[in-house]
């Protein structure tokens, strides 16, 4: 099954565009939408979870045209918000039995299945019969998981999940996506390029509301192979690289000298040399929009 966003536009009655012209088209697989707070993730997730709607653009899932057939598209949606608010006094597994339940499985003995097999797919059977409200960020981000999986959703969107969770946790959390993302589409938002890069078979980088990029993390990177260039500089340097070159990135090595990752297709200058690129390299090549600095003398040996 596939996701066609087409031209899809929002503003909030405050003014703020939160997309703009939106297209794009996602096929079964984890789908990692990369962007920083405010790039218009979540209202793009409300939106194909039809919780929202656009001002103007059409979307379809397979058959099913998300505005004007949301009943449809929710019996197979799989949606976990940002925050997923209060839990009741409850244990696990009687929760997912009360919404199992609400979700229209009457049956008790599936109902038992189904809930046995969302425990263990996200690693909670053995505390499922602890209060949910107990449970720590992370696991409540598991149950989060095993509460969607209920009705056997074709489409999972999940908003942000990994924020605030400790390494542990989120390396747990990442292990059950990877486990429910093989047949069907999921969906899920971060500011981390590293859950993108550990998780996705295809991701978006998305900023003030545009899609400015869509790709494998694999051709993103390979696609600024031989653009990648490092150098070591001081402290009082930086202000300069950064308004001569195409900085990407700066930061501190294990020595607590400085370092610049500079964007540019030949070597920019004699104290850069040549670096691996990664998919921080792209998503900051993406973000910032940036062009590939000319090497020094270049401009003049072409007008000469
Ligand atoms: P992200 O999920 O990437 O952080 P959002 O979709 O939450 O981005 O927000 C995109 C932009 O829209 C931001 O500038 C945000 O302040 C604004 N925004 C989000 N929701 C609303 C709303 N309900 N009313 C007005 N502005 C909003």
């Amino acid at each position: 099954m596939e996701l066609h966003l087409s031209h899809l536009s929002k503003t909030y009655s405050n003014g703020v565009q939160a997309l703009n012209d939106v297209s794009i088209t996602i096929s079964n697989g984890m789908f990692g939408l990369l962007g920083p707070n405010g790039a218009g993730k979540s209202t793009l997730m409300r939106t194909i979870a039809t919780l929202q709607e656009a001002d103007t653009g059409e979307a379809r899932l397979g058959d099913i045209d998300l505005f004007s057939e949301p009943i449809e598209l929710r019996k197979i949606l799989g949606y976990l918000p940002q925050s997923f608010g209060v839990y009741p006094k409850m244990n696990a597994y009687d929760l997912l039995h009360y919404m199992g339940e609400l979700k229209g499985i009457s049956n008790k003995k599936e109902r038992d299945r189904i809930v046995a097999s969302a425990l263990e797919l996200t690693n909670l059977y053995d505390v499922r019969f602890k209060e949910v409200a107990g449970y720590s960020g992370g696991m409540k981000q598991r149950f989060g998981i095993a509460q969607l999986l209920l009705n056997k959703p074709k489409l999972i969107i999940v908003d942000e999940p990994t924020a605030g969770l400790d390494p542990a946790e989120r390396q747990r959390f990442l292990n059950v996506l990877r486990e429910i993302g093989t047949d069907n589409i999921v969906i899920f938002s971060t500011h981390i390029v590293d859950d993108v890069k550990e998780l996705c078979t295809d991701m978006a980088i998305m900023n003030g509301g545009e899609i400015l990029l869509h790709n494998t993390p694999k051709k993103a990177v390979s696609s600024i192979e031989g653009c990648i260039w490092g150098a070591n500089v001081l402290r009082d340097e930086l202000e300069r690289y950064e308004e001569q070159f195409s900085v990407i990135s700066s930061g501190f090595n294990d020595d607590n000298s400085l370092f610049v990752r500079v964007f540019a297709t030949e070597q920019p200058a004699e104290d850069f040399e040549a670096k691996q690129p990664n998919l921080e390299d792209a998503y900051f090549v993406a973000l910032k929009q940036l062009e590939p600095h000319e090497p020094e003398g270049k401009i003049y040996e072409e007008e000469g």
